[in-house]
């Protein structure tokens, strides 16, 4: 049970949702958007957070549309999880979104809700970061549209009643191999101990990682380590895991050491996967 009342709101249009969270902000109502709602309704109960009205903004068609336009694949903040893995149009973000929580709350987790929430891991935000997404955001000036590494690092950067509506994948990456890698501690249904999402364009590798430092990253300096030409596969492994850009979690989960060695093992066969394939040049 949520012990405080709050007031619920469900625009139509983008413009409305954005005014109608300044105004309420205006009134120190503590407004939040909501989409799917899974953590605004946890943390809530929690008591961790006590938003006096919640803006759902579900009922906005462009944050609930997927299909394709000039930019590419569109996909709404608001499409689910599941809608994302069943329509098949983005294989790696479909791999990487099933295997976040179980089905029943991958029907309602929704991609901006994964990207902007507080739980650290995000893991759908990495093909995002892989593919040089464009978001777009609304906000005090209407609509605008900027790409992922402007306002994604580490965590989602948005003005006060900013809010993201879609986001847009250049079709050239819709179809590019990738290797998706979740190692959880125990069940398959597990936060990661590190997931790595890794794609193979034009001979080069990116990757990126959840689970593995307190955000999920991709990190140039790795991929310049991954995609040198001096040292073995084993070296590039073993160097990688000295260019993190932060300190390896350590929790119930698993130790930073076990991790470090984890994602050793991991990133060693991940380039062993790409090596045997037609373009890869490792
Ligand atoms: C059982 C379970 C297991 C999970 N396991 C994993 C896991 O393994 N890996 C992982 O990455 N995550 C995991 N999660 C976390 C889960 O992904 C987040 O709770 C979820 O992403 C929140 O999405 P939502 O759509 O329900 O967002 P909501 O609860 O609606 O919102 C989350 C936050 O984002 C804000 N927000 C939502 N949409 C927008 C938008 N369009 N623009 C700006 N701000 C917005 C809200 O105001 C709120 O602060 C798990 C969750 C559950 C319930």
């Amino acid at each position: 049970m949520i012990a405080h009342d709050f007031d619920y709101y469900r625009p139509d249009t983008m413009k409305e949702a954005y005014g109608i969270y300044q105004k309420l902000s205006a009134m120190d109502k503590s407004p939040a958007y909501y989409a799917g709602g899974s953590e605004v309704i946890t943390m809530s109960r929690a008591g961790s957070i006590l938003p006096g009205a919640v803006v759902d903004l579900k009922a906005i068609p462009e944050c609930t549309y997927m299909g394709f336009a000039d930019e590419g694949l569109m996909i709404g903040a608001c499409v689910t999880l599941s809608a994302i893995a069943e329509s098949k149009l983005f294989p790696m973000l479909g791999t990487a979104v099933s295997r976040i929580a179980d089905h029943t709350n991958q029907c309602r987790i929704t991609l901006g809700g994964n990207v902007c929430g507080t739980i650290i891991y995000r893991e759908s935000v990495l093909p995002l970061l892989l593919t040089d997404c464009s978001v777009y955001l609304w906000g005090a000036n209407g609509e605008r549209r900027v790409p992922i590494k402007d306002v994604f690092h580490q965590r989602v950067m948005l003005k006060k009643g900013e809010f993201i509506t879609r986001f847009a994948i250049d079709q050239k990456w819709l179809g590019v191999p990738y290797i998706h890698v979740k190692k959880t501690k125990n069940e398959k249904i597990d936060y990661p101990l590190l997931t790595l999402v890794a794609l193979l364009e034009g001979g080069d590798i990116r990757m990126a990682f959840s689970g593995l430092c307190e955000f999920p990253f991709r990190s140039s300096r790795i991929e310049d380590t991954l995609n040198g030409p001096d040292c073995t596969i084993s070296e590039k492994a073993e160097r990688i895991t000295h260019q993190l850009p932060g300190p390896c979690l350590d929790n119930l989960d698993g130790s930073a050491e076990y991790r470090a060695f984890v994602l050793k093992n991991t990133v060693y066969k991940v380039l062993q996967k790409f090596k045997e394939m037609p373009n890869g040049r490792i």
